[in-house]
């Protein structure tokens, strides 16, 4: 992709009146020498996987291979249902497909790395709940997955999206923000909105580490997607208000990258620090691996 900043999209998008989508497309198919309705499709086909690893999750209940997890996304189906969600439907249905699509990756099913596996509930989590709750056609949704694209893509280049890399502020933190900016689009917001969505939902969880226990994509990554999506909605509900960032998104994705070189290696996916460390995670390691 030619873009090297979000400031960048914003002010082509905002050149051309167009949606961030919108110039995405056009630049993807420009530079894969594809044309925008086979990229469009290709994107159309990961929403399919998007909402068959949510029916998965829910239906399956069953235990991840570690036996460590599994059944929380059909509890919170059910309590959903009965209708006692504090928060509603929209927010109680995000939260519902964040951990099946997780349950789904900790018992090796097919999801899309949105865009890790280990942050895979956050995005389509809140895209399909938004697209169910509020009757948004298709076609807006897979529009808005370049959006999260192209945001996803600047972080990776400028910072990491890898835990072992950059933490776990770098797997769910970019996931929540490029869902954040893609919620943004899809309910009506400007380019600009979108960044400052992206740079509040990023924001918000800067400094995350990444401590699974075992080394397992399960504890504490299944919940994390379960608050990725939450705070994705957060960043979204605040810039539609109208409520800004006052640090520039690409500032608070070089300040992401400068926390996560600052992190010890034993808060990087190693498994040697922070929850991993302590005396539970050892017994639960213990049992997993004998
Ligand atoms: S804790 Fe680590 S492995 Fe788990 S989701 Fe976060 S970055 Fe990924």
């Amino acid at each position: 992709m030619k873009y090297n900043s979000i400031a960048e999209i914003v002010e082509e998008a905002e050149n051309c009146g167009k949606k961030i989508s919108e110039i995405v497309l056009e630049e993807q198919s420009k530079a894969l020498e594809v044309s925008e309705n086979e990229i469009f499709e290709r994107m159309k086909n990961s929403l399919e996987v998007m909402k068959a690893s949510v029916e998965e999750g829910i239906k399956s209940n069953k235990r991840s291979i570690s036996g460590l997890t599994g059944g929380s996304a059909a509890k919170m189906k059910n309590y959903v249902d009965s209708g006692l969600s504090i928060c509603g439907n929209v927010f109680g249905e995000a939260l519902v497909k964040a951990l099946a699509i997780s349950e789904t990756n900790a018992c090796m099913g097919k999801i899309v790395a949105a865009p890790t596996a280990g942050s895979c509930g956050i995005l389509p989590a809140a895209v399909l709940t938004v697209m169910e709750e509020k009757n948004i056609d298709t076609d807006t949704i897979v529009k808005s997955l370049f959006t999260a694209s192209a945001f996803g893509i600047v972080i990776a280049k400028n910072a990491s999206i890898s835990g072992a890399e950059g933490g776990c502020q770098a797997e769910c933190g970019s996931a929540s923000a490029m869902a954040a900016a893609a919620l943004t689009e899809i309910c009506g917001g400007s380019a600009k909105m979108c960044a400052h969505a992206c740079a509040i939902s990023l924001k918000n969880i800067l400094g995350l580490v990444c401590d699974p226990v075992a080394g397992l994509v399960e504890i504490p990554c299944i919940k994390r997607n379960a608050m990725g999506v939450s705070n994705a909605f957060v960043g979204a509900e605040l810039a539609l208000a109208g409520i800004e960032s006052a640090i520039p998104v690409d500032e608070v994705i070089m300040a992401m990258k400068k926390i996560g070189n600052s992190m010890p290696s034993s808060l990087k996916e190693t498994a040697e620090g922070g929850l991993a460390a302590t005396p539970t995670a050892k017994e639960l390691t213990k049992k997993v691996f004998g």
